[in-house]
């Protein structure tokens, strides 16, 4: 595949934003994890920042914008290979909607992956169908922004509400997961026109599903994505590779819908 597009990867400048299982003895530096990205055949990553320092509600705003601040400096050093994904958060709608104008400034355009069970959203009360969120996302809408989110499995309707009250948002939901929890992405996706997936994490491995999900929703709305370095990207594009679609399928779920969500060229 002459390009590959990782739409969903956590890149870092610290061990404790590495997020690989398995970094115990095995810690590749910024450089070492792009050449190996590389040697996965991934030419481009997207996405954001995160950290094990976690999140403390008494430090406000502060431990999100940090994230935001690394993912520029992770773009500094690797360039045209990095969209950076920008964190909002909805218990700081103020600082939030001045990230969404920092990027609207700057060409960017994807928010997320955002992680709520990582960043205490439950502790404020808060999910995706809070009003708070919903005043972000409006502003995202009108600058056309995309929203990488975490599925949260228990918050079914809420991931529904946001989706269906925000339809100048495209939502890219990250991880199919088993089939019951696919089955929901794919009625979503048939419900919703700016719902898609992306297929990092669990799900992939699964023989045949993709094929499935190109039956049901066609191939226009779902990405292609690993969440490196928790996992390994080889065997993603592999995967994608053997399953039973088209050439034409397997192009835009590489790169042509990242492209043409994210204005790249
Ligand atoms: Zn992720």
């Amino acid at each position: 595949m002459k390009k590959i597009i990782d739409f969903h990867t956590h890149p870092y400048l610290l061990q404790e934003e590495n997020f690989c299982h398995y970094s115990d003895d095995f810690k590749l530096s910024p450089e070492e994890a792009k050449a190996d990205l590389e040697r996965a055949g991934i030419t481009k990553i997207c996405g954001s920042v995160i950290s094990k320092n976690g999140y403390e509600p008494e430090l406000g705003f502060e431990r999100i914008k940090a994230l935001n601040d690394r993912a520029l400096e992770v773009k500094e050093l690797y360039g045209d290979f990095y969209e950076p994904g920008f964190q909002i958060h909805p218990a700081y709608v103020k600082e939030s909607l001045e990230v969404i104008e920092f990027m609207h400034k700057n060409g960017y355009r994807l928010i997320g992956e955002v992680v709520p069970y990582i960043h205490g959203w439950g502790k404020h009360g808060l999910n995706y169908g809070s009003k708070e969120l919903r005043e972000i996302l409006e502003l995202a809408g009108e600058y056309e922004m995309v929203f990488s989110f975490h599925t949260m499995i228990s918050w079914k309707d809420e991931m529904e509400e946001m989706i269906a009250q925000n339809p100048k948002v495209k939502f890219v939901a990250a991880h199919p997961n088993e089939r019951s929890q696919y089955m929901l992405h794919l009625e979503r996706m048939e419900k919703y026109e700016n719902a898609y997936l992306d297929i990092s994490g669990s799900g992939l491995e699964r023989y045949g599903m993709l094929r499935e999900g190109i039956r049901r929703v066609g191939d226009d709305r779902i990405l292609f994505g690993t969440d490196f370095p928790v996992t390994n990207p080889g065997m993603y594009v592999q995967a994608v590779l053997f399953e039973h679609i088209s050439e034409e399928s397997k192009e835009k779920i590489f790169y042509r819908n990242a492209e043409r969500l994210l204005g790249l060229n």
